[in-house]
């Protein structure tokens, strides 16, 4: 055991990673003329060098053929928004009709819910997490009251029943078992952002369609991180940003999914914009609304261009890994290494909340600092001197991200090395 946590092992192990090239697809921030650290790849992925290429690809168009850059070349905008769906569709596990690259995560989750969550006097209920990202638990307030319900009796949450925090599968299911008639919309995410539990979204999406209730997910810290099977699974809806590990930028422009089953059915109430109208007929400018079938009929408005380039750069580096299955080969090792580093070295340091089981973690850990948030906040202001980038929740937890794409072995060394010198270990 000991022989593998050595860092002799982890260069062997660097040495012969089939991707550690992509390592030099990124630009790394720098500290003291060396690449930082970074770990942070759940909340801002690096920028990948393409990036810059891409938009100013745009920008270029933009200078030489203005308002004609809508129809000219491979790239032009009329269908800019297409240019990511196939890849896209291979990263969520979507055929390229049921994904959209559009709007941002909050917005998006907005209009899914204006189409799927269809409260009625009998079923008004929305089931989520407790401790849920703030934007969702906003949105689900909001869009109950906006029905004329009320949060206080019609929206569920289901408590964390582990010891760290976590929410087994049991207590999702008596919790939808439970509230099974009155539900109207049952929305999760795929990695809960704080803990950085795995969800078995299978699991879910079949319990909740068992009571006959609508399923959304929200996969901001799922998308790029652990392989999905969005068609398969078959929730109503899902949406994610792509700032987070799929490395698209600053307010990158989010995704969307809508099953298959829904992509002809007229019947869905919907906020229409014309960039959802079908294509074919959209510029005779018509007064009525023909949705597009697939998920692009819920765009709104022409696709934010400059906001979409960085995707497609972001998303090639996908490729060029093999896919999202090979990212999670790697994953699982990094992370794993992290988890056994941190029990052996770091325990009265260091407590890993996440579950330990690798079926139930994607890249992340969450690591509380032992002796409360002073003694958190100096650890982590310490790493931050040294080049060592993490994330800080309160009130005493460090989020630590090794990601397959651009993280080494090698940096899970430093970062215990480091926890080790603050510690006086
Ligand atoms: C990051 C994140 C968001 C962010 O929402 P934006 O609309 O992109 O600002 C929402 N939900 C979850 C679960 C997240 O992790």
């Amino acid at each position: 055991m000991s022989e593998l946590l050595s860092r002799t092992h982890a260069v062997a192990l660097d040495a012969a990673d089939p991707l550690r090239a992509l390592r030099n697809e990124f630009v790394f921030p720098q500290h003291n003329h060396r690449d930082q650290t970074y770990f942070v790849g759940n909340s801002l992925g690096l920028q990948p060098r393409g990036a810059r290429a891409a938009v100013q690809e745009v920008m270029d168009k933009w200078a030489s053929l203005a308002v004609e850059g809508h129809f000219t070349g491979d790239t032009q905008w009329l269908h800019y928004h297409r240019l990511v769906s196939e890849q896209l569709a291979r990263v969520v596990g979507a055929l390229p009709s049921e994904v959209v690259a559009m709007n941002t995560l909050s917005v998006n989750l907005h209009l899914m819910m204006v189409s799927f969550y269809r409260p009625t006097a009998e079923r008004p209920v929305i089931l989520m997490e407790a401790g849920a990202f703030p934007t969702d638990r906003h949105a689900v307030d909001s869009q109950i009251r906006f029905h004329g319900f009320n949060p206080d009796t019609d929206l569920i949450e289901v408590q964390p029943d582990e010891p760290n925090g976590t929410i087994s599968l049991q207590a999702i299911e008596r919790a939808i078992t439970e509230h099974g008639p009155r539900l109207a919309l049952v929305l999760w995410p795929g990695v809960q952002y704080r803990s950085g539990q795995v969800f078995d979204l299978d699991a879910i999406t079949r319990m909740a369609r068992l009571q006959g209730a609508r399923v959304g997910f929200d996969l901001a810290h799922s998308v790029g991180n652990v392989p999905l099977q969005l068609h398969d699974i078959a929730p109503d809806f899902a949406v994610w940003c792509h700032y987070k590990y799929l490395n698209a930028g600053p307010g990158a422009v989010a995704g969307c999914f809508v099953h298959e089953r829904h992509h002809r059915d007229a019947t869905l109430p919907r906020f229409a914009g014309w960039w959802g109208h079908e294509e074919a007929t959209r510029f005779k400018m018509a007064p009525q609304f023909v949705p597009a079938v697939g998920a692009e009929g819920w765009q709104l408005s022409n696709p934010p261009v400059l906001g979409l380039a960085p995707l497609r750069a972001a998303l090639d580096v996908v490729d060029k890994a093999g896919g999202i299955d090979a990212l999670r080969t790697k994953s699982l090792r990094l992370t794993g290494m992290l988890d056994a580093l941190v029990r052996a070295r770091l325990s009265g340091v260091l407590e890993v909340l996440t579950p330990s089981e690798p079926e139930r973690r994607g890249c992340q850990l969450s690591l509380r600092v032992a002796g409360g948030r002073e003694r958190g906040r100096s650890l982590f202001e310490y790493l931050q001197t040294v080049g060592v980038l993490g994330d800080w929740r309160e009130p005493d937890v460090i989020r630590i991200s090794p990601t397959p794409l651009y993280n080494r072995y090698l940096d899970l060394h430093h970062f215990v090395e480091e926890v080790e010198a603050w510690a006086g270990l």
